[in-house]
């Protein structure tokens, strides 16, 4: 749908990927409700934008809040039409010494944030007979690197869960995308959970969250089931799936190397 003058909730909207969604959405006519925990941030980020945002402040993780965030946001501005699940924590370790606190932290937003708003927001939606629902995966909810189990599990579940919900609306008026970014140049990795080494190899890489924000903006608009960011993060995905055992090796390799 075009986002001009459509409500649009937006998860972890204080920073990286989140906050570039904001700004592209607004730029594009939105009505954008601003979600996260940081709400000097949000205060300052909205004060930037057009259109006068709505300030949530949300931890996802908390059913309660949650919910609260779509009914404050139907309560202020009388519906929701997308609703962007990108609220995520990283975690890095390996899979031996994986803490399960960090992991039931990290499912808790990146998985349980994403079902509690869903839970509030799809029984608004089939009544308005409309709506997108758009979660922010990844490209390693489908290709594992090593280090990245527990975080790879956490968008893998997400995934799954995703491709479910959007069989079980069919035919309600909602879609249901799934959009995976490769790597991002924000503070994710700065801010992950666990203890996992350094991974120097891939740390410059990586596209800016406008360049993200913008893939939001067009999958928004043309609805598809599944969105990549960039071409190269989807010819990996088909690589790794045509050759598997090749594809494990030279991430085994390139990441020996990364330690040295
Ligand atoms: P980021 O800059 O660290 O932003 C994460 C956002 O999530 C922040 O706004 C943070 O806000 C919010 N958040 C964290 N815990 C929260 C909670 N309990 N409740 C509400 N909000 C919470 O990371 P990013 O790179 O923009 O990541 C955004 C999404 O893209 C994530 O789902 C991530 O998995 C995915 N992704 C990132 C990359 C990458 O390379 N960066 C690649 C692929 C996919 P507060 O701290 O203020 O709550």
């Amino acid at each position: 749908m075009d986002p001009k003058d459509k409500v649009v909730i937006i998860t972890g909207a204080s920073s990286g990927i989140g906050a570039a969604a904001a700004r592209a959405f607004a730029a594009a006519g939105a009505q954008v409700a601003l979600a996260a925990r940081s709400t000097d941030v949000l205060e300052q980020l909205a004060a930037e934008l057009p259109g006068q945002p709505l300030i949530v402040p949300t931890d996802v993780s908390d059913a309660g809040q949650a919910r609260r965030l779509v009914e404050h946001t139907v309560a202020e501005r009388g519906r929701v039409d997308i609703l962007i699940n990108n609220a995520g924590v990283g975690l890095s370790s390996p899979v031996e010494k994986l803490n399960p606190a960090d992991l039931d932290q990290a499912l808790a937003v990146g998985l349980f944030g994403p079902l509690y708003t869903i839970q509030a927001a799809v029984p608004l939606m089939r009544t308005q007979h409309c709506g997108q629902i758009i979660n922010v995966s990844s490209v390693i909810g489908v290709q594992a690197l090593p280090y990245l189990g527990g975080y790879a599990a956490t968008k893998a579940a997400l995934d799954r869960l995703t491709d479910a919900l959007r069989i079980e609306l069919l035919g309600s008026g909602i879609v249901v995308t799934l959009v995976r970014p490769g790597t991002t140049r924000t503070d994710f990795r700065a801010r992950r959970l666990g203890q996992g080494r350094e991974q120097r190899r891939m740390a410059p890489a990586g596209v800016t969250p406008d360049v993200v924000a913008q893939t939001l903006l067009r999958a928004a608009r043309r609805e598809p089931r599944v969105a990549y960011v960039t071409l190269g993060d989807r010819l990996r995905l088909v690589f790794a799936a045509m050759a598997p055992t090749l594809t494990e090796r030279a991430l085994a390799w390139s990441f020996s190397w990364s330690d040295e």
